[in-house]
């Protein structure tokens, strides 16, 4: 007999609309919404009442590190991690999505091949978790990426590997699409250490177009989306040029890059969330509080070309680039969410949408994923409050009431272990404590 619940009473957001009414599950799918829930619900069905509390698909996270244990420095994620208990310890880690309402969750790239394993394991049923795509190592040219002098010029680190030539290019791609990667990831920024003036300042693009073009052919000829970083305009517009699937940050886009993105139509998700963290808390964690000006220009000045984009049919994701001491896991996926409404002028239901649908591009679920709708995959997340008035109820943790995923109700009592002392594992650097939302708000 298939699982069965009925969800009375909630104020059900979805598509971008409102409406209390209620919702039946049955087996993995919503079956039915409105009076058709109430008139169709089997006997045996579950009652949950959801009086006060809203409810919305589960969150999509596009950007999340989970095998990264929230390193607070370059130096401790490159040089401080082991394959075997980065996999034990993503597989908590985990956990603590799910239980903050993300249901859905893209890594784009993995130290070793952590993130192949996990989602393995996750889909196998050996452990519980989000739904997850994932990347392998990220693709670098020598130039290097955001770590600059950490990669070498050569082989593999942390979560990188470095290829030059086109052929380099074509076999990476093609082993980790073997190794079973869901999507391929290139850096297509670098940080040298001297700038030149033409490149002044921050980081440059260290692929050229040709090149790009090259990843996509490769990945796509086997069915294989592809995601750039990209934190300058050049980058974003050659990667939507190239036929990118998403693009990270597009920071900086000028008139020319966004016209690429609007022309292909390729989804971005800018994963502010990182910087804005720094920018609200850094002081409470012990950060350079020279970043400051510097992101909240950053989120400016992307946010306005951004919202083009988004007006002209530009999908837009939200991704928390959780993963880090400034993001750790189950705090902050909910909070670019509020971030598109203060930078962008969403409202809280479009804003909701792009947390939620909008994401379902990353598995290929579009029509199947993000929406309570009959038909969709049961994903959802019951929010004591209205959240639609105050998308910050996500963050504290008692006012998620439950959540539910491909028909599951998560177990959100069990505990988990929070906090770990492993010799050699953590180094410090980003910051001196981790950026909890208890802290932040203390
Ligand atoms: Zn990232």
């Amino acid at each position: 007999m298939k699982n069965s619940y009925l969800i009375k009473n909630g104020n059900v957001v979805s598509g971008g609309t409102q409406t209390k009414c209620s919702i039946f599950i049955e087996g993995d799918l919503i079956t039915a919404v409105g009076d058709a829930a109430d008139s169709n619900a089997a006997g045996d069905a579950e009652h949950i009442d959801a009086s006060g509390c809203t409810v919305i698909p589960g969150l999509v996270d596009a950007h999340c590190h989970i095998s990264f244990d929230e390193p607070k420095s370059n130096d401790e994620l490159f040089f401080h991690r082991r394959p075997g208990l980065a996999a034990m310890i993503a597989s908590v880690n985990a956990q603590k999505l799910l239980r903050a309402g993300v249901t859905s969750f893209l890594d784009p790239d993995c130290i070793f091949d952590v993130g192949i394993d996990l989602r393995d394991a996750i889909e196998g049923g050996v452990i519980e978790g989000p739904r997850m795509a994932t990347g392998g190592n990220v693709l670098i040219t020598c130039v290097g990426g955001t770590a600059g002098q950490l990669l070498p010029s050569e082989g593999k680190l942390g979560y990188a590997v470095i290829v030059q030539t086109g052929d380099e290019i074509v076999r990476e791609i093609r082993k980790q699409i073997k190794g079973g990667c869901d999507w391929i990831k290139v850096h297509v920024i670098g940080l040298p250490v001297r700038r030149t003036k033409r490149h002044n300042p921050g980081e440059i693009q260290s692929w050229t177009l040709d090149e790009l073009r090259l990843v996509c052919d490769t990945a796509h000829a086997l069915g294989v989306p592809v995601v750039g970083h990209c934190r300058n305009s050049s980058s974003t517009r050659d990667a939507a040029l190239a036929g990118f699937d998403l693009i990270f940050h597009s920071s900086y886009m000028e008139e020319d890059a966004l016209e690429a993105v609007v022309d292909q139509k390729t989804p971005l998700a800018p994963s502010f969330t990182f910087l804005r963290n720094l920018i609200d808390y850094g002081d409470k964690i012990g950060s350079d509080p020279g970043l400051r000006n510097i992101f909240m220009n950053e989120i400016e000045a992307t946010s306005a070309m951004i919202r083009r984009a988004y007006d002209a049919g530009v999908p837009l994701m939200c991704g928390s680039e959780s993963g880090f001491s400034v993001t750790p896991y189950g705090e902050w996926h909910y909070r670019e969410m509020g971030i598109y409404v203060e930078h962008l002028g969403l409202s809280p239901l479009e804003a909701i949408a792009c947390g939620t649908e909008a994401g379902a591009k990353i598995f290929g679920l579009e029509g199947k994923l993000g929406r309570i709708e009959p038909g969709y995959i049961a994903d959802l997340v019951l929010v004591a409050g209205d959240l639609v008035q105050d998308l910050d109820l996500l963050g504290h943790k008692n006012n998620i009431k439950a959540v539910f995923k491909g028909g599951k109700k998560i177990d959100l009592s069990r505990p988990l272990p929070d906090n770990w002392s492993i010799p050699g594992w953590r180094t410090g650097q980003f910051s001196g404590k981790t950026l909890t939302y208890d802290l932040a708000n203390s």
